[in-house]
């Protein structure tokens, strides 16, 4: 008999692209951790939207990266004057392949944009910007590693289950957030502002978003993150 290893899932982590979409790039954290965590990160670039379904069915979870803006002509709006760069071709992507992988219930975590296509791709909108005398500020002056502002995780959610209920610290690079949130995603966490920080949809098996970056935020709660995560992957293995 061989001896063979034990199978790991496959997460698939999307990327940003440069402004003249010659280079694509994501910080290493995000890849370290879904290592860590016990699974294999695969980096998906920005593909023709017609390869989702093909690509959703290999893998074992999905990782919606952070970036730019999400067009707002995804959510009815015209763009304001706050508004950041966006890539409408990751935007398409992204869109196409989340669609793909919802009726096979994938597990999905999204991270700062994540979190927010997440809430656009099932019918929200999104506050714009965040700048102005009514937010705290969202976009910290501080290290990545370092938290900047709190949290509050609302009791009875899986966040709760996952991280405790309370406030939890965090850092903080959005510009942007929910505004509506999408039918079937539920608010999980909310800055002392009243900004949503975090969501998910108590139906599925695993989906999954905050405001924050974990992968930066060396606390133990961004490992019971990341492990509750792949190992809602492993379990469609
Ligand atoms: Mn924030």
């Amino acid at each position: 008999m061989t001896k063979t290893a034990p199978r790991k899932p496959i997460i698939g982590i999307t990327v940003s692209r440069n402004y003249d979409s010659r280079q694509l790039w994501l910080p290493y954290a995000y890849s370290r951790r879904i290592e860590e965590a016990g699974a294999l990160p695969l980096l998906i670039p920005p593909m023709d939207p017609a390869a989702a379904v093909s690509l959703a069915g290999s893998l074992h979870g999905l990782l919606l990266s952070g970036g730019g803006d999400v067009s707002p002509f995804y959510y009815g709006e015209e763009p304001q004057p706050g508004l950041d760069e966006v890539d409408a071709q990751r935007d398409a992507w992204e869109f196409a392949l989340v669609r793909a992988a919802i009726p096979g219930e994938l597990p999905l975590l999204g991270i700062c944009r994540g979190l927010q296509i997440l809430n656009v791709i099932l019918g929200g909108t999104l506050i714009q910007d965040l700048s102005g005398p009514d937010f705290l500020q969202h976009r910290q002056k501080a290290p990545r590693s370092h938290p900047s502002h709190t949290v509050e995780i609302h009791r009875h959610t899986r966040l709760a289950h996952i991280l405790g209920a309370g406030h939890l610290a965090v850092n903080s690079f959005h510009h942007q957030a929910p505004a509506v949130v999408a039918t079937g995603l539920k608010k999980t966490a909310t800055a002392p502002d009243g900004v949503i920080e975090a969501l998910e949809d108590g139906e599925h098996r695993f989906l999954l978003g905050v405001q924050w970056h974990p992968e930066s935020l060396h606390h133990p709660a961004s490992t019971f993150l990341f492990r509750a995560f792949v190992n809602a992957a492993a379990a469609v293995l």
